[in-house]
């Protein structure tokens, strides 16, 4: 069990003692007051009794010896009526003359009268002397017993003879008196025992069901919510039991939603194609997604809590980063980064406020590299459309001119103008087509007519084509490729590839060089090579070959009729087709143009 459980079960033991002692304290003090007060007033009332009863006791005593004349009579008389008298109403009755000397004692035998003590310093008789009614209690330590004393003159008319006392033992009282403080201190005690076993039960009932209430916090604490507490009472404990399971109950599907929210969010942010990047105020990471995991070549686990410059040596991007925390704006800028590779990224960085202040930054870094480098390449492709129809324009319109001006009329130069002004018109002819074909490649407009191919076929045809041209250099043209080799492919754009990779094998061969065309089948491909022992191609210019109006020599490839555009065309044909491209080349020997074809 959790310390905060045991601590509040100590508070409440205490609780438990506390509200115990507060029975008690409710039982003892009233008791106690009961108690004193009631003994006080009890004793008080009974003496005053007893003091009034011995007090008309006395009197009667002394109006019957009055009565009686007792005290002219011999001291024997009065010993036996005193004695008689005071068997009668039970109580010690002495007659003491005015010198203090005693006459007659109920208890006393006759003759240890005479030896008596003289009794005028007694308080009572001092007060009966002179004409008082005088009461004393005192201890009587031959008796060992407190007495209580009451003493009256016995006059004639006017002065006083003699004095008649009274005592009565006060056991009796002090007997009731006790026997009354027992009962009510047995009373105390028995209520105090009934107090202490109800506190405890009430004490255990409540904590029992106040444990419920600990347990229960405890959980919920622990972000358990799902825990009820089970009171069957419906009291202010069972109303408040019920109102935490209203409440934890609530708490929990409001968890729950926030759980949809949360994983709904978390796809989101790990499918992002943009890199997110969470950073805290000191600009230390708290969260990235896969995207600039990759970008970055970083890891989440890695990177937490580090700050941005120590995980991305970036210093642009952490100047965006602090300008955010600082000013608390928006910042967007488009930077280049070096590292881990050439990349160029548009980034959005956000502050994260708070309460009024900024307490992270959220970065949303999109790659724009790609949208880039196709913006220069079209920037590119215009720049060099432009000039590829320009120079041929350029010509025809000079030698336009030039017939205008009179040349015209001279036959010869005319014919030779007008020959110059049609290859020039086929030129740019060439280049549109080109460039029609390679915009209809390019679109993913042009579909592919599938059939079977017999290669080794398709490659005499289009051999038989260049015809002419093998003639004057004087080639030596082998076609390698098994008769039987046919793979599916579109038969005119393979034509086309033919075409482009056997005119540039013609193009750029040497007199009497060689031409080869070769096949071979593997397991799930088949390639096909045209090879030629020509001028070849410089190593620098290999990795660019393919390029759209890419050429080693510009004057030269003009001159050849060509437009820069056949073996971009042979690449897009061959990708379409599912396969790949290459050369092999090497300068002043020759060059080997090769594609695969999937079977
Ligand atoms: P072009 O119309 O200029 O031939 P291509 O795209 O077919 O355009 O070829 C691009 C360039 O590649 C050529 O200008 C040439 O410089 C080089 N090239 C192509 N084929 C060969 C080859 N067989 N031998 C040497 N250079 C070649």
């Amino acid at each position: 069990m959790a310390t905060g459980l045991k601590n509040s079960m100590q508070r409440l033991r205490s609780f438990k003692v506390k509200l115990v002692l507060s029975f008690a304290a409710l039982l003892v003090i009233p008791f106690t007051f009961i108690y004193f007060n009631l003994d006080r007033k009890l004793e008080d009332a009974a003496l005053a009794d007893i003091k009034a009863s011995l007090l008309k006791h006395a009197m009667l005593v002394a109006d019957t010896l009055w009565a009686n004349d007792a005290l002219a009579g011999s001291r024997a008389g009065l010993d036996r009526t005193v004695k008689e008298l005071g068997a009668r109403i039970s109580c010690r009755i002495t007659v003491i003359a005015r010198d203090g000397a005693v006459l007659a004692d109920s208890e006393k035998p006759f003759d240890q009268i005479p030896s008596m003590e003289n009794h005028s310093n007694r308080p009572e008789v001092m007060a009966a002397l002179n004409d008082m009614t005088g009461a004393e209690i005192r201890y009587s330590s031959t008796l060992r017993i407190d007495m209580l004393y009451i003493a009256v003159p016995l006059k004639d008319s006017d002065s006083i003879r003699a004095v008649v006392r009274l005592a009565l033992a006060l056991d009796r009282v002090r007997y009731i008196l006790s026997t009354t403080r027992n009962t009510i201190l047995a009373s105390l005690i028995f209520g105090l025992a009934l107090a202490l076993v109800l506190a405890s039960v009430l004490a255990r009932h409540f904590m029992r069901s106040v444990n419920r209430f600990i347990y229960a916090s405890d959980k919920f604490a622990k972000g358990d919510f799902h825990h009820r507490i089970y009171l069957d009472s419906s009291d202010e404990l069972g109303r408040l039991a019920q109102t935490l399971n209203d409440m934890a109950a609530h708490i929990e599907e409001k968890i729950r939603f926030i759980e949809v929210q949360n994983q709904q969010l978390r796809a989101i942010f790990q499918s992002m194609v943009e890199g997110v990047i969470v950073l805290d105020k000191e600009a230390a990471f708290v969260s990235v997604n896969p995207a600039i995991e990759r970008m970055f070549a970083i890891d989440l686990a890695y990177a937490q809590g580090k700050t941005f410059l120590e995980v991305i040596p970036n210093n642009d991007m952490a100047e965006v980063i602090s300008q955010v925390l600082k000013t608390n704006v928006v910042v967007s800028r488009e930077l280049a980064i070096v590292w881990p590779v050439h990349k160029t990224l548009q980034i959005n960085a956000v502050p994260i406020e708070s309460a009024g202040s900024v307490t992270g930054c959220l970065i949303v870094a999109h790659d724009v590299t790609e949208m880039r480098k196709l913006e220069t390449v079209r920037r590119d492709f215009v720049a060099n459309v432009s000039h590829e129809l320009k120079t041929p324009l350029t010509s025809i319109k000079g030698f336009v001119e030039t017939l205008r001006e009179g040349a015209f009329d001279d036959k010869e130069h005319a014919q030779q103008f007008l020959k110059i002004i049609e290859e020039h018109t086929d030129r740019l002819n060439n280049l549109i087509n080109d460039l029609l074909d390679l915009s209809c490649l390019e679109s993913g407009e042009s579909f592919l007519a599938k059939e079977p191919v017999h290669f080794s076929e398709l490659a005499d045809k289009v051999l038989s084509g260049f015809g002419v041209a093998i003639k004057k250099k004087s080639l030596m043209v082998k076609n390698k490729i098994p008769a039987d080799l046919a793979a599916v492919a579109d038969r005119a754009k393979m034509e086309q590839v033919f075409t482009n990779l056997i005119d540039n094998a013609v193009k750029f061969n040497k007199d009497k060089g060689e031409l080869v065309i070769a096949a071979q089948k593997g397991d799930r491909s088949l390639t096909v090579s045209v090879g030629d022992s020509g001028i070849g191609i410089p190593v620098r210019d290999l990795p660019r070959i393919f390029e759209r109006f890419y050429r080693v020599d510009k004057a030269r490839s003009r001159e050849l009729g060509g437009t820069g555009l056949g073996l971009s065309i042979v690449k897009h044909i061959i990708e379409l087709h599912g396969g790949t491209v290459g050369v092999e080349s090497t300068e002043g020997i020759g060059s080997r143009f090769w594609f695969t074809l999937p079977l």
